[in-house]
């Protein structure tokens, strides 16, 4: 069966000092200090460790061979995203890793499809780079869960949505920038407990925001199952009933509408909540993903489906039929 996992991190070996390019700081390069392994800086802040198989392709290639997966779908790191950089310099970090993912994809077309990062915080540069992602044959785009504590549903956006759907690209919102991250550093809370509300508050913002209702053929994937979303649809689908002055503002929709009109992917860590987000979302709008390279990833890449005794075509919508919807690609080109 054609196993494609649709969320992975990569970067290149090599960055530029951006720092020293651009005349302020807050920018990422990477410490080679053994082989093999870099550390990420912040400046002069250790940020994380990486490994070979954060940018080395083949290396990435023989892991995946272990758990018999084919494809990956390969996304910068959330923190290159550089949200908060000079438009102008947003764009050229932009350009930068682009360039690298369309390389990596060129050269393994059967075993790498690639998602492009775009300045958010200019939308006439993101919807240029845009362009340039089609041109290259990326087939979609990563964004962080809100913009400089932007709300994703904020008029300044809408442009770039737009142009993703009417280019046809595919938008994955990834958690960034956490919520409250500077008052619960402790027992890793941002990515514990932050990442899941991210998502959630993405997710709300653009459905009570009204841009999945004008852009029904807007491909969205949220990732990490949709967060706390769809374990609180009751919950958040109350509020829509009960206080729809507050919430019923800008679209009448009620929020349950739009379960399985959107795509989430199965890092659940968890059987029974996956099972959950099976009936609510149906197997066609879940995909596999796995977060590789990094440890809160389902770095099995989906043994716990296998183990679950779901009906094989669930299986394989989720393996592959979902994300080839979700990216517009078909099963043929992979094989
Ligand atoms: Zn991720």
């Amino acid at each position: 069966m054609l196993k494609i996992d649709m969320h992975t991190h990569l970067m290149p070996e090599q960055m530029p000092r951006w720092s020293e390019k651009f005349g302020y700081g807050g920018f990422i390069h990477l410490d080679h200090h053994r082989k093999g392994w870099a550390r990420m800086m912040q400046d002069s802040k250790f940020f994380r460790e990486i490994n070979e198989n954060c940018w080395d392709p083949k290396v990435r290639i023989n892991e995946y061979l272990e758990f018999d997966t084919q494809v990956q779908v390969i996304c910068t790191i959330p923190v290159l995203f550089s949200y908060w950089a000079k438009p102008k310099d947003g764009l050229q970090i932009s350009e930068f890793l682009n360039d690298h993912i369309a390389e990596i994809v060129h050269k393994y077309p059967k075993q790498y499809v690639g998602l492009g990062t775009v300045p958010m915080q200019d939308a006439e540069l993101a919807i240029k780079e845009l362009h340039r992602i089609k041109e290259m044959g990326l087939v979609g785009i990563q964004i962080g869960s809100n913009i400089n504590n932007k709300n994703l549903n904020e008029d300044e956006f809408f442009p770039i949505f737009e142009a993703c759907s009417k280019l046809g690209l595919a938008v994955m919102v990834h958690p960034w920038n956490m919520m409250g991250k500077k008052h619960m550093e402790q027992y890793w809370l941002p990515w514990l407990v932050g990442m899941p509300a991210e998502t959630s508050r993405a997710m709300c913002s653009m459905i009570f925001g009204g841009v999945l209702e004008k852009l029904p053929g807007l491909r969205l994937n949220f990732v990490h199952s949709g967060g706390s979303f769809l374990p609180t649809i009751g919950r958040v689908e109350h509020g829509f009933n009960c206080r729809p002055d507050l919430v019923a503002v800008d679209n009448p929709i009620n929020p349950r509408e739009y379960l399985g009109k959107f795509w989430v992917d199965c890092i659940t860590h968890d059987p029974l909540m996956l099972e959950y987000i099976l009936k609510v979302q149906g197997s066609k709008r879940i995909t596999l993903g796995s977060d590789y390279p990094f440890p809160l990833g389902d770095l099995e890449i989906g043994k716990f489906i296998t183990e679950m005794n779901l009906d094989e075509s669930v299986v394989e919508d989720i393996f592959c039929n979902s994300t080839l919807e979700w990216l517009n690609l078909t099963k043929e080109q992979f094989l």
